[in-house]
């Protein structure tokens, strides 16, 4: 008997949570069930500006593909998906090519074209494991240089972040906090570091209850960091970054520019004749495509609205939840059973600022401080524990107490 073959596009939080909830509820039998991933390994996205930072190191934050799922029900394919024909039901990858009678899609984000000079030349990104370390090596190697330099070049010790939203404030957090250390390694006195933030909106932690945004540029400039507010990014170049205030020009001089300003639904799928809003794929309550009833999707790639019809951000909570409905829906949809709707995710606000300090707003509390990264630290373990049961909690998890 053939069996319906069910891919799954990428293993982020979605598209991997998808596949453990499947190979639970599936019998052998039932489906073929093919999984196809970049990398080996699986890895915690909301925790990459840690890696960034070097606050974390990278292995704590990638999860072996093999180590989660069940083999022998689940065929694994290190590739990289170049495009989909939805007429032939076929996905192209790099190196090869698959059929699919059931297709879920969860490609994830990636940083947003913005159409200003030089940023794609110049500029460094947090999104994945490889960029993350990149941009901690790269800021290692600046201050080596600076150390090692007869005739100082105090650009080399300034790191601007590009945009004050959830990431670059939680990357500007973790990083703060480890300069004394990377100034201890290189022998640069400390005081000579500069990281600044620019923020085009007048606070940080744009859509944030505007007392967590206060505390949050509260403990980051106590700590050092410069946070410009209204600042427009106009270029970006090799050696400075170039923004607009006031109608004014400004320069800072920088080897480093970290932008965090937004991320888009990967472009993988763009091709494929879907319907699209704000760049991501559009869905039905059920979380399948409204133009291919084949191809469900989940997480970033899924645009979806709360009840006053406003997108739902994109984060971790998101798409796991949505896994869950479609993992769920695919063993409907093979069983001929009627599909579950998926209830719009109820997202808390949540952003660090370091391993000791955050903000967060949970069941409609405002929390600060350790509770706050406490709060993450729990949430980041329960999603071990959803993955991989207790053993792989045990090997992952984070039990640091504050
Ligand atoms: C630094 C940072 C901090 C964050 N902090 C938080 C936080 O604290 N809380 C929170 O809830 N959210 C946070 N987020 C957002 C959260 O990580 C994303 O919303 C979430 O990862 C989206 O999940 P996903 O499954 O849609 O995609 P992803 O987790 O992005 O997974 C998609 C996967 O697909 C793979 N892939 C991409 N293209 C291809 C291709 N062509 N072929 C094969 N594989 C491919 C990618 O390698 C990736 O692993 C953070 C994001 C970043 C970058």
């Amino acid at each position: 008997m053939i069996k319906p073959h069910i891919v799954i596009l990428g293993a982020g939080y979605g598209g991997i949570m998808t596949a453990v909830k499947l190979q639970k509820q599936l019998g052998k039998n039932e489906a073929e069930i093919t999984l196809v991933h970049k990398y080996d390994y699986h890895f915690q996205a909301s925790c990459l500006h840690e890696n960034a930072a070097g606050t974390r190191h990278q292995d704590r934050s990638k999860i072996k593909i093999k180590e989660i799922i069940n083999r022998s029900k689940i065929n694994f394919i290190i590739d990289e998906v170049v495009s989909i024909k939805r007429n032939s039901k076929k996905i192209k990858l790099k190196n090869k090519e698959l059929h699919y009678d059931l297709l879920v899609i969860g490609l994830g984000f990636e940083p947003r074209a913005e159409g200003i000079p030089g940023l794609d030349e110049h500029a460094y990104s947090i999104t994945d494991i490889n960029s993350a370390r990149f941009v901690r090596e790269h800021i290692e190697y600046n201050f080596a240089s600076y150390a090692n330099a007869e005739k100082k070049d105090e650009s080399k010790l300034s790191i601007v972040i590009g945009g004050g939203g959830i990431l670059g404030v939680e990357f500007a957090g973790e990083l703060i906090n480890q300069i004394p250390e990377i100034c201890r390694e290189f022998d640069i006195e400390k005081t000579q570091v500069h990281i600044s933030i620019l923020e085009e909106s007048k606070s940080l932690l744009p859509g944030f209850d505007e007392k967590l945004a206060h505390y949050a540029a509260t403990s980051l400039q106590s700590r050092g960091v410069e946070i410009i507010h209204q600042a427009k990014l106009k270029e970006c170049q090799d050696n400075k970054i170039i923004y607009e205030t006031e109608g004014k020009n400004h320069k800072i001089c920088t080897h480093t520019f970290i932008w965090t300003g937004g991320v888009q639904a990967n472009p993988a799928f763009e091709k494929a004749g879907l319907a699209l809003k704000n760049k991501k794929i559009e869905v039905d309550p059920n979380m399948l495509s409204t133009k291919d009833d084949s191809i469900f999707v989940v997480g970033e790639c899924a645009y979806t609205a709360d009840e006053h019809g406003e997108e739902v951000l994109p984060t971790a909570k998101k798409a796991i939840e949505e896994a869950a409905v479609v993992a769920k829906n695919v063993s409907s949809r093979l069983r001929n059973k009627e599909l579950t709707a998926c209830q719009p995710v109820k997202q808390g606000m949540l952003a660090t600022l370091g391993q000791e300090d955050g903000v967060a707003v949970i069941k409609n509390r405002k929390v600060f401080g350790w509770r706050a990264v406490l709060v993450k630290r729990i949430y980041d373990n329960h999603y071990l524990f959803q993955l991989g049961g207790w053993q792989l909690l045990l090997k992952k998890g984070n039990f640091h107490l504050l």
